[in-house]
């Protein structure tokens, strides 16, 4: 398994807010029982501490999926992802300049033949096969939602002023995580990639980027994302899936 990731800051004054992390066990056991960990954060700009929320999002995920006692990779998320909440609700409680932080995160563990999927927020997770790509990821977004019921189109979402609006993020006390899981095969390829990138490449093109040589892959979506928008972080991240 091989993979590349890259960030790019946007045009703005603050820092970049989006954050990655990523762990592939050495230990043979380990990489059997608990499988890959690859996450990516997208800080909320209009809140305070975005950057510090993504952070912790993706570190506290990481050390608590590989610390949860069981071989069992959902659960393992699912605690994970709630610690990891958990931990953002604490800061934001005590520290009175993190008050309101929030974050996006999607976070994939690659265990066995299968990916295991949580995710909060409107960051994007793609699985590309033979040029296909699928979003294994559903967006919690108002305009997503106002789609699913058929109140917008997607091409009047596109430009919509509510469309960064998100109804579901880390950092609210009770938050609701979508599990999933698929099956891959090797060859496959998986992109996580924060809206800085999705907004700007469809997906077609961000399927056709991803198989670019996956160490120059992360780094082509982003370039080329930035390229036409630029005021947003831009991030990604492309694995190529195979033990
Ligand atoms: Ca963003």
């Amino acid at each position: 398994m091989d993979f590349s990731c890259f960030s790019k800051r946007g045009k703005h004054k603050g820092p970049n807010q989006d954050w990655m992390g990523a762990y592939i066990p050495k230990d043979p056991i380990t990489l059997r029982q608990k499988g890959a960990l690859f996450a990516l954060a997208d800080g909320v700009r209009s809140n305070p501490g975005g950057e510090v929320a993504s952070r912790l999002a993706v570190k506290s995920v990481l050390s608590a999926y590989y610390a949860f006692p069981l071989p069992d990779p959902t659960r393992g998320l699912q605690t994970a992802v709630a610690l990891a909440n958990s931990q953002l609700v604490y800061w934001s409680m005590v520290r009175s300049n993190l008050r309101g932080m929030s974050t996006t995160l999607t976070v994939v563990v690659v265990q066995g033949n299968e990916l295991n999927i949580a995710h909060v927020g409107n960051s994007k997770a793609y699985l590309v096969r033979c040029n296909q790509i699928r979003q294994l990821t559903r967006d919690h977004t108002w305009t997503a939602n106002a789609i699913a019921q058929g109140l917008l189109t997607p091409e009047e979402a596109a430009f919509h002023p509510w469309k960064h609006y998100l109804t579901r993020s880390l950092s609210r006390q009770s938050v609701i995580i979508d599990i999933s899981r698929v099956t891959w095969v090797p060859g496959d390829r998986l992109v996580l990639c924060s809206d800085g990138v999705s907004d700007f490449l469809t997906p077609h093109e961000i399927g056709w980027l991803s198989m670019y040589p996956v160490r120059k892959a992360a780094k082509a979506l982003v370039e080329i994302a930035w390229l036409r928008g630029g005021r947003d972080d831009a991030s990604a991240m492309v694995v190529l899936l195979g033990w």
